[in-house]
């Protein structure tokens, strides 16, 4: 708490606020207790959530550091805090699927869900509640100046890259990894960095291959009691780091 005691944020989203670091090449990432659907129009609080998903986007990021693919993390700070490169993040965000489900099916019915997909699809969506984050693709990106031709490139390796990784890892904790999102931001010109965060809110993580039992938020999204949210956040917590959460983090 005191890192963020008497500080005002400089930006606030539906599940986090970014504060200034005393370091100018840093931000304050402080992970809420709120959870969100359908643009934000469902929206709840979940104690320990804030810590769950930061203490999962660290562990994540630290796997994907380590396999080549950079990220914006510097340090995780208990419970629910991650201090992060200041970067500037892109108005994008980059879904990465290798099963059909949700959106995908939904808007193209002829992808079947449970349907594999390979190679994996990408998609880039822009971020607006107000348009509802509209599918993009990468002649818009360039256009629209978003990113440059190697920026766009560099974006489809590291997510193809991260995809590969996060699978293997959760192929092996006996997961279906079926979709992700991730957002990138530049921390120099032709520099990108995978930013924001990476936890059960971001991705599909199926544990039959019907989907029925799954590690994300799908349940939420669905209409589910908020008791079993909560017991799926925790489960989810143990199954992705192979850790026990500490239980004073889970009433935070
Ligand atoms: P879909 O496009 O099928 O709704 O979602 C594809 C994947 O991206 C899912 O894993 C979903 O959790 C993630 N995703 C899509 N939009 C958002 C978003 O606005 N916020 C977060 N945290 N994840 C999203």
């Amino acid at each position: 708490m005191s890192l963020i005691s008497g500080k005002q944020p400089i930006a606030e989203g539906k599940t986090k606020r970014v504060y200034l670091h005393d370091e100018p090449d840093k931000v304050i990432l402080y992970f809420k207790n709120d959870i969100t659907a359908l643009d934000g129009l469902k929206h709840d609080v979940i104690h320990g959530k804030g810590y769950i998903n930061a203490y999962i986007t660290k562990y994540l990021f630290e796997k994907l550091e380590k396999a080549g693919v950079p990220t914006q993390l510097v340090e995780y700070v208990y419970p629910n805090i991650i201090i992060a490169k200041k970067i500037q993040m892109l108005p994008i965000e980059v879904v990465c699927r290798n099963i059909a489900a949700g959106h995908l099916v939904k808007k193209l019915p002829f992808f079947k869900n449970g349907q594999p997909l390979n190679p994996p699809v990408i998609e880039f969506f822009y971020k607006s509640d107000e348009l509802h984050d509209p599918m993009v693709n990468e002649y818009h990106l360039q256009a629209l100046r978003i990113t440059s031709e190697k920026e766009t490139l560099q974006m489809k390796d590291y997510t193809l890259k991260a995809n590969r990784v996060l699978k293997d890892f959760f192929n092996k904790r006996g997961l279906i990894f079926v979709d992700f999102k991730i957002e990138f931001g530049r921390l120099s010109e032709d520099n990108l960095v995978i930013g924001d965060e990476l936890n059960g809110d971001s991705m599909r993580l199926w544990a039959s291959p019907d989907g029925r039992k799954a590690f994300d938020k799908d349940g939420y999204r669905s209409g589910d009691a908020l008791d079993k949210v909560r017991e799926t956040y925790i489960e989810t917590f143990k199954v992705i780091t192979g850790e026990e959460p500490l239980k004073e983090g889970l009433e935070s």
